[in-house]
């Protein structure tokens, strides 16, 4: 067959396939785009989920009268001339595709003026022009996409349903608001409200839009900076933890970003504060010089690439312990009604409508309730019914947005022991301590209590690692597969660093006679296990890792179990050695030690108030 350039259209409606792949990816790069336009407030409109309608409104500088065709061709881009450009770009867009990927696609109507003159309307239908005209000079640009995939109908087939592809929606704007809290967002469905943010700045506003007001009100904010970045993070307290990994954001300069590495420290940060299997939720904006970062790697720019990773690793491991470690970590007990409803909360886990159950409860029982039922209907609920407003700008905010009151808790940070004096009453079951004082009535698992104090100590005490070597009285023999001798084999130089001889006994066995002072009396098979998976898994040795995993199983086998009775005294003892310890909440597999019952809580169990 002949060789022969492809027809533009044809090419377009190719790239589309790359750009847009749903509704949600057309207001991504739409909203992007009024971003980049430096607009303060953005309204995104969409008709059952996009499918049908997707108006975008924004007041941002426009596009000159003799710019806006160009804007449709491919490579057609404002924001980078040279490839000096490319490594320095500040906008989120830059590779000038998106706009004729979805005039392709779709029938789109754009009004656009740079505020001086009258402004420019284009009507278009699969990437041709099929008028142009005049509109009025209000600044700003309107975007309307119509009938989305309309000539690709292979693609329109893998469309899901409204409540999944509206789910993407709304997902990409809690997204980009919390990329961008300096900007008004609102995004209606078939033109009931849905999302507002205030444009404000305020992070834990946005945080309690997306994740609701019980969520924002546990979070915790720090900052810092240093000479390359300037990092943010507004963590919520480890009692609000989720099932899957995603509700960790990553902002990095203005973009939300994707990146596991990142991610792996914010995980580090709340390890033993979390139970095992759940995953703590945090926003963490991190500016830093564009050169830093080549933002030029995914599609839909969604990955990034960082040139010092492991510095950026350890600045955000730090600032997040910081932020979780200057707080009271209490769980409080409520009341069975409200619990109720929170269990119920957490089976509805889906992206952005798993925030409602969140809302505080105890406040909107009833609205809650009718939140649940909703939930059931194949459409998505709305926040509440209300009128569309006119489509005017103001800068001011309207009331319809949700106020939150930030619950300060500056009088709480570096508390003198994050946990005040308890006194113990008594001991249910040889199991847990009760124990008050003025802020209310305390359980304590003393299994768990004593686990946490038993864990800090071995933890600073294998901290002080000699170089000395113990003889072992019988040596150990390890018979491994054939995968584990070749990665011993191999590593053989890692492995006698941190002390370890393994001495090879013919076929995949191995003699160890000898092992590091500081290993654990009684675990040293179990922590030379615990190093040779490390070296498979990772390449290397860990040996900060094999201390807090020695530090675990010592705390664990050596403290008192369930069922010991303890006097008074042991019970003054232990909560005094708990109070003092770093992290008095969680024991060392992340399950909660304390719960406390506040008298008012305890006055609403007993219906002594309402
Ligand atoms: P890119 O964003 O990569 O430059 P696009 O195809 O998304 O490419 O947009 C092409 C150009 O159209 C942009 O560079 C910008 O100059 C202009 N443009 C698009 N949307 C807007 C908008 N909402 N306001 C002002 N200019 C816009
Ligand atoms: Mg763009």
């Amino acid at each position: 067959m002949a060789i022969q350039l492809m027809p533009d259209d044809l090419a377009n409606k190719i790239a589309a396939g790359e750009v847009v792949e749903r509704p949600a990816s057309v207001v991504k790069e739409l909203v992007e785009n009024s971003i980049d336009a430096g607009s303060t407030v953005i309204k995104v409109a969409v008709q059952e989920a996009g499918l049908t309608e997707i108006k975008i409104v924004d007041n941002g500088d426009g596009m000159e009268p003799d710019d806006v065709e160009r804007a449709f061709f491919r490579h057609a881009t404002s924001k980078i001339r040279n490839e000096h450009d490319l490594f320095h770009v500040r906008t989120l867009g830059f590779r000038g595709e998106a706009l004729a990927s979805i005039a392709a696609v779709s029938q789109l109507e754009i009004k656009t003026s740079t505020g001086e003159n009258a402004g420019v309307k284009l009507v278009m239908e699969g990437g041709s022009i099929k008028e142009r005209g005049k509109c009025d000079a209000r600044k700003g640009t309107e975007m309307t996409v119509r009938h989305l995939f309309f000539n690709t109908p292979a693609r329109l087939k893998y469309m899901k349903t409204i409540h999944t592809e509206l789910g993407h929606v709304s997902e990409v704007i809690n997204r980009l608001s919390l990329a961008h809290p300096e900007i008004r967002f609102e995004l209606t469905h078939n033109d009931k409200p849905m999302f507002q943010s205030s444009g404000r700045g305020d992070m834990l506003q946005i945080a309690a839009q997306i994740y609701g007001n019980s969520v924002a009100k546990k979070m915790v904010k720090a900052s810092h900076e240093t000479l390359d970045y300037k990092l943010e993070v507004f963590a919520a307290k480890p009692e609000i933890n989720r099932a899957s990994r995603q509700y960790v954001s990553f902002i990095v300069n203005g973009r939300y970003i994707r990146n596991p590495v990142l991610a792996k420290a914010v995980m580090q940060a709340y390890h033993t504060l979390l139970p095992i299997g759940r995953f703590p939720l945090a926003v963490i904006t991190i500016e830093m010089d564009p050169v830093l970062v080549d933002v030029n790697v995914h599609p839909a720019k969604l990955e990034v690439r960082f040139s010092k990773e492991k510095e950026l690793f350890d600045a955000v491991e730090q600032l997040v312990s910081k932020a979780l470690r200057q707080q009271r970590l209490i769980p409080e007990a409520v009341a069975p009604k409200q619990k109720k409803i929170q269990e119920k909360s957490e089976q509805q886990s889906f992206t952005f409508f798993e925030s409602k159950p969140d809302k505080e409860p105890e406040a909107e029982p009833e609205q809650e309730q009718w939140f649940f039922d909703k939930v059931k209907e194949t459409v998505p609920p709305m926040i509440e019914e209300r009128q569309p407003e006119p489509e005017i700008f103001t800068e001011s905010t309207p009331d319809t947005v949700q106020e939150f009151e930030y619950v300060a808790t500056e009088k709480e940070t570096e508390p003198e022991y994050a946990v005040p004096a308890m006194y113990p009453i008594g001991q249910h079951h040889g199991t847990y301590i009760l124990a008050e004082n003025e802020e209310g009535l305390f359980l304590i698992d003393q299994h768990a209590a004593q686990e946490r104090i038993k864990y800090e100590y071995y933890r600073e005490k294998i901290g002080e690692v000699e170089k000395e070597l113990q003889e072992l009285l019988i040596p150990l023999t390890f018979d491994f597969t054939q995968q584990e001798s070749l990665i011993v084999e191999q590593h053989k130089t890692e492995l006698e660093a941190v002390g370890l001889f393994f001495e090879s006994f013919g076929g995949h066995t191995y003699i160890v006679r000898s092992h590091p002072q500081w290993f654990p009396k009684g675990f040293e098979e179990e922590i030379i296990r615990e190093i040779v998976e490390q070296v498979m898994q990772e390449s290397k040795v860990d040996i900060r890792k094999l201390r807090e995993e020695a530090a675990i199983m010592m705390s664990c086998k050596r403290s008192i179990k369930a069922n010991h009775h303890l006097n008074y005294d042991d019970m003054f003892h232990l909560l005094e050695e708990l109070r003092t310890s770093q992290d008095p909440f969680t024991c060392p597999h992340g399950r909660p030690i304390i719960i406390r019952f506040t008298s008012y809580e305890l006055e609403k169990l007993f219906k002594r108030v309402q």
